[in-house]
């Protein structure tokens, strides 16, 4: 048995011992999923981009890195330990991967199927004997290939030393493609933010001082808070190095006395490189923190006899200099520690990060719409022509595609290449061409894949979003849900709603699916069963996941 649709994932093995490569689903801003493969590296998962910045590569740049950027190899940026990039492989992306699989797989299957019952009964109509027996083999609709979404993370980078783009969920110690340490980059971050947050606190009119207070305070709190997340991050890193479990350390990072303690345990004082009055303004801030954290902003004993401009009983003052000069301090500080990661300082020190020169995204005028983009096979023509057949068609019911209008929207193509083009999408399972008459430019037309793929670049839309908004109002209704009502309660127009509902009609066994000719709807209701409510639950978790 043949298997065309498996065969386009295939890698190498042979036809009995296929070999399948699946492309992983990507966030809407293009990064994959990867999971570290140390157990320990809580918390595991982190987004990868593409290289968005040219770093020129010096040799000061080089010995902090781990390999050469850009290999097969992943770092983890929470533990630091190298694998190749298969090791690195998410969950999520190994369970999206035997889902195509199994699609292509099924989908094949029922192909031969149909072939084998339409030889079987090729021109056979037979009315000899008292037993009638009709032939009916229409291909049944292909089921559209699973989808799944991914989500971006919110800490976003840009390694300064390879130009990668990643995210991670937490903070990281390394670049998860070169290997260089990238703390330095992270705390510089979080600066940023607490910078724009002083900036919008000083913007606030006279009378909302309470809020500018507040707005002050948030920011302080926040860089309190990123330099002790950065001392445990780089602390636990040590004990792994030295091969001990990491203790409980609580709130150790919150208290300078403890968090030197902790680090002697490694060799290491972090704060040996700051001057006397650094140290004193570092201290001072982090107790002002409690001030404000925990007694609403009121000076008691304990502080006023660290700040000899406090005076007990008054409010502890507050102004974004401060807060700069305290995020300076541990900057500083974090600068010291990154070094220590590898065993020398980053060039980058004195470099701002906005300075990278971050890769204008280059408009390519043959494709303005960037469908080179889109992880897909097909050549640039064939994407062309889909987002055509997306446009063209007034309401997403499948209909055949006017050949005569294409040859004049692509009139620089031959015939031969728009054939190939129509070919391409076919193989894919984009669009069915009609072989009874003649196939061909002539008799093709859209299946539902080309919609949910191509409705996005096309009407800048996201066919996912909208099959969740769709199901969930599905869902909401008792066991009958008429199309009707369904499209009237979303507002939109017949073109957008057609492909969605339909999508999820895929989901559930024809038997549930009803179609009436004549009526606008290519799916007229969906009778669901508590077993089919059950799939389209699991369907829209899989979409929002
Ligand atoms: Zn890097």
């Amino acid at each position: 048995m043949k298997f065309p649709r498996l065969s386009q994932y295939r890698t190498g093995g042979t036809s009995q011992h296929m070999k399948v490569g699946i492309p992983l689903p990507r966030t809407p801003d293009g990064r994959v999923y990867r999971f570290s493969p140390n157990e320990n590296a809580y918390p595991r998962h982190f987004v990868i981009g593409n290289v968005v910045a040219s770093v020129g590569l010096s040799k000061e740049l080089r010995v902090r890195m781990k390999h050469e950027p850009h290999t097969k190899q992943t770092v983890c940026p929470y533990s630091g330990i190298v694998a190749d990039d298969d090791a690195f492989i998410h969950p999520d992306d190994v369970k999206a991967a035997l889902e195509i699989v199994k699609h292509a797989a099924a989908q094949d299957m029922q192909d031969a199927v149909s072939d084998i019952f339409r030889n079987a009964f090729k021109g056979s109509s037979s009315v000899k004997g008292p037993i009638r027996v009709t032939t009916d083999v229409k291909r049944s609709i292909p089921k559209p290939k699973p989808r799944f979404s991914r989500q971006d993370l919110m800490r976003k980078l840009v390694c300064d030393h390879c130009g990668r783009d990643y995210g991670l969920f937490a903070i990281g110690l390394f670049c998860p493609d070169c290997g260089a340490p990238n703390l330095r980059l992270h705390f510089s971050r979080e600066a940023e933010l607490v910078d724009d947050q002083v900036s919008l606190a000083k913007g606030i009119e006279t009378e909302k001082e309470e809020l500018a207070y507040r707005l002050l305070g948030n920011a302080h709190e926040d860089v309190l808070t990123a330099f002790e997340a950065t001392l445990k991050a780089v602390y636990f890193y040590g004990k792994a190095q030295a091969n001990v479990s990491p203790p409980k350390v609580g709130n150790d990072f919150q208290n300078i006395d403890k968090a030197l303690r902790r680090f002697a345990e490694l060799n290491l004082n972090p704060f040996a490189e700051l001057t006397d009055p650094e140290m004193a303004a570092l201290l001072l801030n982090i107790q002002k923190r409690h001030i404000i954290g925990h007694n609403l902003g009121v000076v008691d004993d304990k502080f006023a006899t660290h700040a000899n401009d406090a005076k007990v009983g008054e409010t502890v003052g507050l102004v974004g200099a401060d807060i700069q000069q305290f995020a300076a301090i541990g900057q500083k500080v974090v600068d010291g520690l990154d070094a220590w990661l590898c065993g020398s300082p980053s060039p980058t020190v004195n470099h701002s990060p906005l300075l990278m020169t971050i890769k204008e995204p280059t408009v390519d005028p043959d494709d303005p719409k960037n469908l080179r983009a889109l992880d897909l096979q097909l050549s640039l023509l064939a994407r062309k022509v889909a987002v055509w057949v997306a446009e063209h068609c007034t309401d997403g019911s499948r209909g055949f595609v006017d050949a005569s209008k294409l040859r004049k929207e692509f009139k620089d193509n031959s015939e031969v290449e728009l054939e190939e083009a129509v070919a391409e999408l076919a193989t894919d399972g984009f669009v069915e061409i009609s072989h009874f008459s003649g196939g061909g430019l002539t008799n093709f037309r859209p299946l539902l894949d080309l919609y949910l793929t191509f409705d996005g670049p096309a009407f800048g839309r996201d066919p996912v979003a909208d099959t969740v908004t769709v199901t969930e109002l599905a869902l909401a209704r008792p066991d009958s849900v008429r199309g009707e009502e369904l499209l009237a309660q979303t507002g939109w127009d017949l073109r957008r709603f057609n492909p969605i509902f339909e999508h999820i009609a895929a989901q559930i066994p024809d038997r549930g699916v009803r179609r009436y000719l004549g009526t606008k709807l290519s799916v007229s209701s969906l009778h669901l069963l508590a077993e089919d409510r059950v799939q389209l639950k699991r369907f829209v978790a899989r979409l929002k996941s």
